[in-house]
């Protein structure tokens, strides 16, 4: 019956929900590194570039400075 206004009311919930994905996955959350030694910011779920440490694991090996 009303198919016309069922498909804008779709349709605008489709780009909110595309807006809304884009937004997560275009802005990756920046968080502290948790190791305390490092405190690199860094991007949520992803290996510390700094450390090498993910969630608490030795999962790379750290950087060595100087
Ligand atoms: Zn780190």
């Amino acid at each position: 019956m009303s198919s016309s206004m069922f498909r804008k009311k779709s349709r605008a919930n489709v780009r909110s929900h595309r807006a809304q994905w884009f937004a997560k996955a275009g802005t990756p959350q920046l968080t502290r590194c948790p190791n305390p030694a490092c405190g690199a910011v860094k991007p949520r779920q992803v290996v510390c570039p700094e450390c090498g440490q993910y969630r608490g694991r030795q999962v790379l090996r750290p950087r060595n400075r100087g």
